[in-house]
């Protein structure tokens, strides 16, 4: 038995904010698949030896290296993302491979301004490459100086020999040495791509190593592979001894072949990263040309790129006096706020309305302002004074533990950037785009997205972002194909370039051959004949083909989305999202406030259609500045939903009134979220009753089944709501017990599951059996593949977002009731969610 060791501290390389590694916009860190550790916003540009020990590796490029300490511990330091294609520029060394440094050493400087302009970021990853050395480590938080500490380990009771160590035992010994294979990376094998490859490694049990010319690596390990420092052209092989030798070979070339995620022409750092999978599976996505992404917004484009790229703004420190420099600061606000107004059309997309007015509101911030005059006040020239105040803002808040207030650090710079560009004279807006363009761009700013202008671009590419990124959300709401999290390579397509974007499956083809573009338009033109037979028939009512009617609504936020989903032929609203009201707000709505608003919803769709108004649904992930909850250990399962509004009866008073003033004016209904018990749905329509009484208003009163104690018990709870709508976004991460939100669960997380299923089938019957209606609201019901199903299960109404509702509409229609009960009997007995999505896909063949 080892005798444990102490803990073992680490100090921090440089001074700034600590930023958790899962913030970090780069997957291969962010999902600790190079090691664990901690990310820092530096705002020091030397970077001190977090620790005693050898440096056993030092990139050509200069922005990251490896320490191991003399107990075995291994640790990475990686300076910015992106930042290898710098290629060593703006770094200077002051270490060499071998050398022995002390902790607080200096190893390297660099200059944290002029990297900041040409980084994507400067964020820095201190993490530990051979986790098998540590069991535990703990990281502070909040800011910390150079040399503070950091990180305390806790080592293994026997700290591994790191580089060599990673390989597992051999077992009954094959030896396989694969072809040659050269290596397509721009960089070499640097970390992301280093990354890539050692994951994959180590699902093997054989030791694997990689092989060029005299030189060798364990294929298992992060720092080994960077260390071979290995470059574009290359010819490397790999030779592994061990039980699955082959076949770790074989994969493992095709993947180092591919350029492990991110060469140009072959499968992408994204999806790779994104959820490791085996290597066979990448090779089988992987097809000349394509470069791999995550589908951002559903759609097909063949266009020409148009390569977008952030300016580097320089400004000078010094400034002239402080009064002139104020006056400019006040003047570019004023420019600023003309050019965000000039944009806002009130017919337009109201995401993109939306967040332009979030814009406006953050110009108006007068802590912004009085940073930046108090800086020009120190003698800094506006510009300087103007940056320094909003990058500071934007870090205290990508710092703070709230995931609402880190995405407003995006529109702080945002708007930061055009005001600074005002104010440096820079035109950052490309004017000349052309129509048919595909933009490809490192990010688009949410204010750029929302300046796309539709008749032109066709869809986009970017190498940042995510699925549930701003970004993401306002490419769908207007409509465009994009795709997020592409390999670098897209950004080296030449201006002009044909290409091919599928938003839907997340590739971009930089290459199509004239065969596959004539494929692409052929298929583009089959969706736009199907969407156009869709809308055509949107206006009618969705009819199976035997004549069962199933009411198909929408879902929307505000009186323009409930208008607009009334011109795609939406039969109502099934779920009005109240929360619209109370965000971004220092308090909430008053009664008569709400009331206009409902009202203003009720009149865009009449009296005739339905509107299910549900009351707010908050707290938890939903945070509002003026409804002060507890912190939750888990706020997914604490005060969310119908919680909250039996917590602050007052608040969910005043609101059940404002449905009811305005109830004279439509057909309003009253749903209550996040019911788990009959208690509290009793609970909830007392206090509608007394409302009632109170206004004189009658409506119907709902409960959203969505967290599976109300599915299980449908039956009781039906006795007393006029009717159910299943939230199955909830309903399935309740029931899954998978955050709904959660970037590596996002898959598995399926409304298809069978167990999701039987609880929307135990919520129908409950249902009918008191003579109720039931809806399904979640996105599931959005999904024309999941259709027939719902129909099967005994569901009356969809409730879908705005733009699928021809879709869904067409979906019923072609399909028949008995058909589709058939098809709901066979699924239930089925064990998975892929089984399902097997059984849907074939049929919708
Ligand atoms: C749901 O949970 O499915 C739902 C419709 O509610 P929300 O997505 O607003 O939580
Ligand atoms: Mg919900």
């Amino acid at each position: 038995m080892s005798a444990t060791h102490p803990p073992f501290e680490i100090g921090a390389p440089l001074a700034g904010l600590i930023v958790p590694l899962d913030r970090v916009p780069d997957p291969v860190f962010a999902q600790k698949i190079v090691g664990d550790g901690v990310s820092i916003d530096p705002t020091s540009g030397e970077l001190l030896a977090p620790m005693a020990g050898e440096v056993v590796q030092l990139h050509g490029a200069h922005h990251a290296l490896t320490l191991r300490a003399d107990n075995g511990v291994e640790l990475l330091i990686h300076v910015g993302i992106d930042t290898v294609m710098l290629r060593g520029e703006g770094f200077a060394p002051l270490v060499h491979v071998g050398d022995r440094v002390e902790r607080g050493q200096p190893l390297l400087r660099f200059d944290v301004d002029a990297l900041a302009a040409r980084a994507r970021s400067l964020l820095t990853q201190i993490v530990v490459a051979n986790m098998d050395a540590v069991t535990a480590i703990e990281t502070c938080r909040g800011v910390v100086a150079a040399g503070a500490p950091l990180m305390r380990l806790t080592l293994a009771a026997a700290a591994p020999a790191a580089s060599v160590a990673a390989g597992a035992s051999p077992g009954a010994a094959e030896s396989v040495q694969g072809d040659a294979v050269v290596l397509p990376n721009a960089q070499g094998l640097h970390a992301r791509p280093a990354a890539v490859l050692a994951a994959a490694a180590k699902r093997y049990k054989s030791e694997i190593r990689l092989v060029r010319g005299g030189d060798e690596a364990n294929a298992k390990s992060v720092v080994a592979l960077m260390g071979l420092a290995t470059r574009q052209g290359q010819s490397v092989h790999l030779t592994a001894t061990g039980p699955d030798a082959a076949e770790a070979v074989a994969a493992l070339a095709r993947l180092v072949g591919q350029g492990c995620g991110e060469a140009a022409g072959t499968a992408a750092a994204a999806s790779v990263a994104a959820a490791p999978a085996p290597a066979t599976t990448v090779s089988a996505a992987a097809d000349a040309g394509q470069l791999v992404g995550v589908s951002a917004s559903p759609g097909l484009a063949v266009g020409s790129v148009v390569q977008l790229r952030e300016l580097a703004i320089e400004v000078h420190e010094q400034g002239e006096n402080p009064a002139r420099e104020r006056g400019r600061i006040e003047a570019a606000i004023h420019e600023a706020r003309a050019q965000i107004e000039a944009l806002i059309d009130p017919h337009a997309q109201s995401a993109r309305a939306e967040i332009l007015a979030a814009h406006l509101e953050l110009l108006d911030d007068p802590d912004l302002l009085d940073q930046a005059i108090a800086g020009t006040s120190r003698g800094q020239s506006a510009a300087w004074a103007w940056r320094e105040a909003y990058s500071g803002f934007a870090l205290r808040l990508e710092g703070l533990d709230n995931a609402l207030l880190r995405e407003r650090a995006s529109d702080i710079r945002d708007i930061g950037r055009r005001v600074l560009a005002l104010l440096a004279g820079v035109q950052t807006s490309r004017l000349d785009i052309p129509a048919g363009s595909i933009l490809i761009a490192e990010e688009l700013s949410p204010s750029e997205t929302a300046q796309i202008d539709r008749s032109k671009v066709l869809g986009f590419a970017t190498t940042g972002g995510g699925a549930t990124s701003h970004v993401a959300i306002l490419a769908r709401s207007l409509g465009i194909p994009a795709v997020c999290a592409v390999a670098e390579a897209a950004l080296a397509i030449p201006e002009g370039t044909r290409v091919v974007l599928d938003g839907t499956r997340g590739l971009l083809h930089g290459n199509p051959s004239a065969d596959e573009l004539a494929a692409a338009r052929a298929r583009l033109a089959r969706q736009a004949a199907r969407r156009a037979e869709e809308a055509s028939g949107a206006a009618a009512p969705a009819v199976t083909r035997d004549g069962h009617r199933i009411e198909v609504v929408a879902n929307v936020r505000n009186a323009a989305e409930a208008a607009e989903a009334v011109q795609q032929g939406a039969e109502g609203v099934g779920l009005l999202r109240s929360e619209f009201l109370f965000e971004d707000r220092d308090s909430a709505p008053s009664e008569a406030e709400q009331a206009a608003a409902y009202e203003a919803v009720a009149h865009a769709l009449g009296r005739q259609r339905t509107l299910v108004i549900r009351t707010l649904d908050v707290g938890g992930d939903k945070p509002l500045s003026y409804l002060p909850l507890p912190r939750e250990d888990n706020p997914f399962l604490g005060l969310r939903g119908i919680r909250v509004g039996l917590d602050r009866p007052e608040l969910l008073r005043a609101q059940l009134r404002a449905i009811l003033r305005a109830a004279p004016h439509g057909h309003l209904h009253i749903m209550f979220p996040m019911i788990a018990s009959v208690d509290e749905f009793i609970a909830a329509k007392a206090i509608a009753l007394e409302a009632m009484a109170e206004t004189g208003q009658h409506a119907k009163v709902g409960a959203m089944i969505e967290v599976p104690a109300a599915a299980l018990l449908a039956d009781v709870i039906a006795r007393e709501a006029d009717f159910f709508s299943i939230g199955s976004n909830d309903l399935t991460q309740y029931t899954l017990a998978m955050d709904r939100g959660h970037p590596k669960l996002a898959r598995q997380a399926d409304a298809l599951h069978p167990a999701v299923l039987k609880m929307m089938a135990l919520t129908v019957e409950g249902a009918h059996r008191h003579g109720r209606w039931v809806g399904v609201c979640g996105g599931i019901a959005s999904d024309t593949l999941a259709v027939p199903l719902l129909i099967g299960l005994g569901v009356d109404e969809l409730s879908v977002s705005v733009p699928a509702i021809a879709a869904v509409k067409a979906a019923v229609k072609r399909v028949s009731r008995s058909d589709c009960e058939a098809l709901a009997r066979e699924v239930l007995a089925m064990g998975t969610a892929q089984a399902v999505r097997a059984r849907l896909s074939a049929l919708a063949e």
